[in-house]
This record gives structure tokens, C-alpha cells and sequence, in this order.
């Protein structure tokens, strides 16, 4: 994803810094660079959270869609549109993480329209060319976009939703709540999962929809243990890792190789952590994944130990030690945690 504002010559500066120090294993001395020499254009250019949660128990009424030049349709309204499930994507067509998103978002329209949902792209511009309707239209033809296109010239939409950054997804129920938010590319096996939930779903009054959301440190009590129960419930290398904060070697784990599709869980707790969807080879020799399962899963704290600034990623429930996150993963985090495969347990899931 990328954000409003967003210097491109800048974004280009950090891509090609952290194409450098992209190794954890050889990497130190670069990657504190990049945490000091950067951490002001890092900071700007990073998103600071990807939220791929299924919204809380208090699913809103979405706004209502502002005044645009609609394409592919005629005037659509949210209010006409009760009864169908809707995704509304905001892009801009020189976006390239939009672009990466667009056929999952096609095949979606293909699938579901005649089962009831309908997409609406609301094209919010970055650059002067995005903002020339003709330019839509003909990126719009080009792309081969079939499902309704509103232009958002002047961020109206956008500012009703709170939008930040390119791609944002909203999937709103037949009553016209939003249910789901997603910034960036990825996590579409959920956003597929949650159309087909919701398209089973009837049309419902406020206090009968049942929250679909996958579980999150806030739903589970927070799990405390003293060291000596740790001791006794963890292997020696788990108890190193977890508790006292060790590194596994690299290459060694269980999981840094580990394709499947599944989730992956605190090996100490048993909560949900990441997912195989943001996993990704780093050629570390740890798992690698651009973001957690939810953000109130994690907690990340700053880490002063071997001479380095760095920061530690512990599980929110029981406080247990799982790696590093860095600022040098792929998009659409840009984020990379390291995690050691002895912090974690996967479940193969289909
Ligand atoms: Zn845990």
C-alpha cells in the first residue's frame, strides 16, 4: 500500500537502503543504520499499522458515497444497495499495490455479483494524470475493470471513510455495516472468507449481528507464569528463546523453509500470531512475515541488548519473547518480523 503524501524519490531512497541491508544474518551494521541514519523518512514512509482485523463487536453504519462521475454504472447509493453484500476498494490507477490487488478484486466481482455482492472502486487520485477522468476511463477500459468506478477528485468519499492510504478494502454487510477493513495488498483468503460469510448472512437488525472477527489478544485473559512453571511447561530451547530471550541459530528452525498454508501460534500460549498469508522468504534463515494476524496480538518493545537498536516482538497474552521486527520487509507492511521458528507452532490449515 502506499499513503497520501508519500514522497516517491523518498520511498525509492528507503527501498534501495533496505535492499541493503535485507539480511538478518549479515546485516547488522546496516540495519542500525537504517534505524538511525532513516528513522525520520523510515517513519514517514512505513505504515505504522496493517489491519487486517475483522472490525469489533460495534460494526458501523458505512458513509454514504459523495458526489463523483460514476463509470461502468449509473449513480449507485448505499441505501439502494441494501441487501447486497459490498466491497468498496479505494485506488488510484498509478498505484502499483492497487494494481497488484486489482485481479483478486476482478475475480471477486466475477464470482459473487450474481450471489450478491457488488464491488464499487472508489478512485481517489495521487498524481495530477489520476485526477483527468478521461485518464479513468481509459484505465478503467485498459484494466479491464467491469464492476463500478466512482471518482473521488476531491477525497470526499476518502475523508468519510478515514481512509489513509492506497489500497484500502471495506466490506460492508447487507444492512450496510462496515464489517471488514483492510489496508494493502493481501489477506484476500480472509476477505474471501468474510464475502462468503456475509453474502449467507440475512439482512440483519443492529444488535443480531454476530461479530465475525478472528480472535485477538483482547478476547483471551492475559496468561501469567512464574519463571520455574515456565521452566516446567517449555523445552530447553523454547524456555531460552521464549523466556530468556535467545536467538535460535539460523536455518535450524522448524519453519523459516515452511510453505504450508496455516497459522502459526505462540508456542508458549497457544494465541494466533501470523499467518502463512504474510509470510514471505527472507533468505534469513527465520520465518519471515510482513505482519502479524492482528496487531493487538504483538506487542513490540525497544531492545538495547548486544550494542544494537532494535525492536523485540513479544506475544500480547503471555509476554513471551518471539523475535524482532524490522523495517525492511516487502510490501505492503514494509515491516519484517523475524520470528524463531521455537516461538511458534503451525497448524496446517486449508
Ligand atoms: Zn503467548
Amino acid at each position: 500500500m502506499h499513503r497520501r503524501n508519500l514522497s516517491r524519490t523518498g520511498l525509492l531512497i528507503v527501498l534501495v537502503a533496505l535492499v541493503v541491508s535485507a539480511d538478518y544474518a549479515r546485516g547488522w551494521a546496516a540495519v542500525s543504520f537504517i534505524s538511525s541514519g532513516l528513522a525520520h523518512l523510515a517513519n514517514r514512509t512505513q505504515p505504522v499499522s496493517l489491519e487486517s482485523a475483522l472490525l469489533e463487536t460495534e460494526s458501523k453504519a458505512a458513509p454514504e458515497f459523495a458526489a463523483g462521475i460514476w463509470i461502468n454504472s449509473r449513480p449507485l447509493t448505499l441505501k439502494n444497495l441494501r441487501g447486497h453484500v459490498v466491497l468498496v476498494e479505494f485506488w488510484t490507477f498509478g498505484c502499483y499495490n492497487c494494481r497488484n490487488t486489482l485481479p483478486t478484486v476482478k475475480s471477486w466481482h466475477a464470482r459473487y455479483r450474481d450471489k450478491g455482492l457488488t464491488v464499487v472502486g472508489v478512485h481517489s487520485p495521487e498524481l495530477d494524470n489520476e485526477r483527468d477522468i478521461a485518464n479513468v476511463r481509459s484505465e478503467v477500459a485498459s484494466l479491464e475493470i467491469h464492476f463500478p468506478v466512482l471518482t473521488d477528485n476531491d477525497f470526499a468519499t476518502w475523508k468519510r471513510y478515514g481512509v489513509e492510504a492506497w489500497p484500502t478494502l471495506f466490506i460492508l454487510d447487507k444492512s450496510g455495516r462496515v464489517r471488514w477493513r483492510h489496508v494493502g495488498e493481501g489477506a484476500y483468503d480472509d476477505a474471501e472468507q468474510i464475502i462468503q460469510q456475509l453474502l449467507t448472512e440475512d439482512e440483519q437488525s443492529r444488535d443480531k449481528a454476530k461479530p465475525v472477527r478472528i480472535e485477538t489478544a483482547e478476547m483471551k485473559e492475559k496468561i501469567i507464569k512464574n519463571d520455574e512453571e515456565w521452566r516446567r511447561q517449555l523445552s530447553p530451547d523454547e524456555y531460552y528463546v521464549l523466556r530468556q530471550s535467545g536467538t535460535e541459530p539460523a536455518f535450524t528452525g522448524a519453519y523459516w523453509a515452511n510453505h504450508e498454508k496455516g497459522v502459526y501460534y505462540c508456542a508458549a500460549c497457544g494465541l494466533a500470531l501470523f499467518s502463512s498469508d504474510a509470510k514471505y522468504d527472507s533468505g534469513t534463515g527465520w520465518p519471515s512475515f510482513f505482519a502479524p494476524v492482528s496487531e493487538t496480538n504483538v506487542i513490540t518493545e525497544t531492545d538495547n541488548s548486544l550494542g544494537m537498536a532494535r525492536t523485540e516482538v513479544k506475544c500480547r497474552r503471555c509476554g513471551s519473547h518471539l523475535g524482532h521486527v524490522f523495517d525492511d520487509g516487502p510490501r505492503p507492511s514494509g515491516l519484517r518480523y523475524c520470528m524463531n521458528s521455537v516461538s511458534l507452532k503451525f497448524e496446517k490449515k486449508p
